[in-house]
């Protein structure tokens, strides 16, 4: 490709509106633009690294059998309402009606979808097992799309799904597929790490995230610092708090109603957190709720007393909170979320948060819905000892840490919940009928290009892994004017481009300078640059991207060199 050709149109400054590096290098580097909010055309070079990393996937979904389809973007409603999820997905799902007035949904992701498809034509246990993925947009009408391509409306999955005869079967299958996984991040160059995950929502027996870790990421991950224990902080409980309660009797909030001032300490994040909050414990039916505030601001009275739909501290089941009239569970900022003595406790800082729709650590966080009509329950406070355990790793007691991840992929054991709510069946050996085993696989491929850059960069611009840089190699002759150095220049690029389109010849007219500084930024992970030691000493410049590293080598040999 020629630099002069190349329809990557740089920027000199930062757009306002990108507040992390990959965001930012992207829209600086001519990779991307932004249509509207969360809603990108991606230019040439980001292209070009969204297809290497979609190339990746598909060789290894062939290493174990899964095979390629492609599934239509809109979702006719009744699948989604078979399952429950067209009400359950809330306003995240982007709908729609046709003139007809039929309504659809465009495709958050494809579980109803692939079980109804595979439905249609599966019936034996002889066709078992069955594994499908696609790549394709999917569209979530995120609460906060931020980030670039971190958090976009639409963005590009691969996802894969699995269907088995049983539980056996499934396990075979998401080892394969966690297998898979593994090599595929690795090959993309990546610094990552699989751990539990939370499997709440969605239901299902086991699911482990992909997290790169980098410190723009929104998931907070805590390992073991001993062993191989490592999960997404909603999946772990106990959860990672202390407290020192501003009371004379250490660590006891002592029985008197009404509100009491406390302060937790977070004690996952390496600087601790102090926080203080105010609260308010009551008993609602046979539960104890802790409801407070957090930060400096007074206690809202009558948000407080309002609140009675709780949160699961890691005590009260789906069906008590759906006894409460919860309707979703929340994820602190904080990573508070437990003790051993509340059944539930009450966020009204959330509230807040929700309420201003601002700043602070935005979590990708559910409603709590309130209802302002209810009374207040008695307040009935007890003697509440919180309890502290931070640090503890559940596997071997060892020391936890805690660190910022981006979530890359998830893996996911489902089991039969799809197959029975859409009939999903398939007769055993015995003619005997059973739901199939499904497992599903996700890949935020949109997402890898970022949490890459995110990883990989300096204050030049991108440093890209090999295997998924747009171009492989930039020559860039030192004065285009110079006819012996463009001469040199255009042999070396066509020795190079024969066999694959992988190097650019900066063509443009000009000085090096800026284009020294725009190889850096598009991050070219090999420069050669052709100038008056090709007089000299017939050498050319070789220089490494990531490493800094520069040698020279005869001109005669820059080809094999750079291969
Ligand atoms: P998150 O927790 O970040 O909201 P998720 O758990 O909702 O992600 P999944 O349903 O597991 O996402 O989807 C599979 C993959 O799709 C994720 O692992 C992630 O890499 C990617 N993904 C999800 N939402 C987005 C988004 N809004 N923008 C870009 N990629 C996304
Ligand atoms: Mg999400
Ligand atoms: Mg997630
Ligand atoms: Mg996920």
């Amino acid at each position: 490709m020629l630099a002069s050709r190349l329809y990557s149109p740089t920027l000199r400054e930062i757009p306002a509106d990108a507040v992390v590096v990959s965001h930012q290098y992207m829209l600086k580097a001519g990779m991307m633009r932004k249509i509207s909010n969360g809603l990108y055309a991606f230019l040439p070079l980001a292209w070009r690294s969204i297809r290497k990393i979609e190339d990746i996937i598909r060789e290894e979904m062939a290493k174990i059998g899964c095979q390629e389809i492609m599934m239509p973007i809109v979702q006719p409603a009744e699948l989604w309402q078979e399952t429950g999820r067209w009400a359950v997905f809330g306003p995240e799902m982007f709908k729609l009606k046709d003139r007809h007035d039929h309504e659809y949904c465009l495709g958050p992701t494809h579980e109803e979808l692939i079980t109804a498809l595979t439905r249609m034509d599966t019936s034996s246990y002889k066709q078992l097992p069955v594994s499908l993925f696609q790549i394709q947009n999917k569209y979530r009408d995120e609460k906060r799309p931020r980030f670039g391509l971190m958090r976009s409306r639409e963005f590009i999955m691969k996802d894969a799904y699995t269907f088995d005869a049983d539980e056996e079967g499934l396990d075979k299958q998401y080892k394969l597929m966690y297998d898979a996984y593994t090599r595929i991040f690795t090959r993309c160059g990546l610094h990552f790490r699989p751990v539990i995950a939370d499997t709440g929502a969605i239901g299902g027996s086991g699911s482990h995230e992909f997290e790169v870790i980098a410190d723009a990421g929104e998931a907070d991950i805590v390992y073991c610092t001993s062993c191989d224990f490592a999960a997404n902080v909603e999946a772990v409980q106990p959860k990672a708090v202390s407290q020192h309660i501003h009371n004379d009797k250490e660590k006891e909030l002592v029985s008197t109603p009404g509100q009491h001032t406390i302060e937790m300490v977070c004690e996952y994040l390496h600087a601790p957190v102090s926080q203080s909050i105010k609260a308010v414990v009551y008993k609602l039916d046979d539960k104890v709720v802790l409801a407070m505030v957090r930060g400096d601001h007074e206690v809202n009275e009558v948000r407080l007393q309002n609140i009675y739909h709780a949160v699961n501290v890691g005590m009260a089941s789906d069906e008590d909170l759906k006894a409460c009239g919860l309707i979703a569970g929340y994820i602190s900022p904080i990573g508070l979320k437990t003790s051993d003595k509340f059944d539930i406790v009450v966020d009204a800082s959330v509230m807040e948060m929700e309420d201003a729709c601002c700043g602070g650590n935005q979590k990708d966080m559910h409603y709590i819905h309130v209802n302002p009509k209810r009374d207040f329950p008695n307040v009935r406070v007890d003697t509440i000892r919180l309890i502290d355990t931070h640090d503890v790793c559940p596997v071997c007691g060892g020391h936890i840490e805690m660190k910022k991840g981006i979530e890359v992929g998830q893996v996911f054991k489902l089991g039969t919940k799809y197959s029975e709510a859409l009939g999903c069946n398939f007769l055993d050996q015995n003619g005997k009928s059973h739901p199939m085993v499904m497992g599903c696989y996700g890949i935020g491929v949109t997402r890898t290009v970022a949490a890459s850059i995110e990883q990989n960069h300096d204050e030049d611009g991108i440093i890209w892994p090999i295997n998924i840089a747009p171009y492989e190699a930039v020559i860039v002759p030192f004065n285009t004017k110079d006819e012996e150095v463009m001469k040199a220049a255009k042999e070396l690029y066509e020795a190079l481009n024969t066999s694959r389109d992988e190097i650019v010849l900066d063509d443009r007219k000009g000085r090096a300078g800026p284009k020294f500084k725009d190889a850096d930024l598009i991050g070219y992970p090999v420069r050669v640059t052709i100038g008056k030691k090709l007089k000299e000493n017939g050498t050319v410049e070789i220089k490494i991207r990531r490493t800094g590293e520069v040698i020279e080598v005869p001109f005669a040999e820059a080809a094999e060199k750079v291969n």
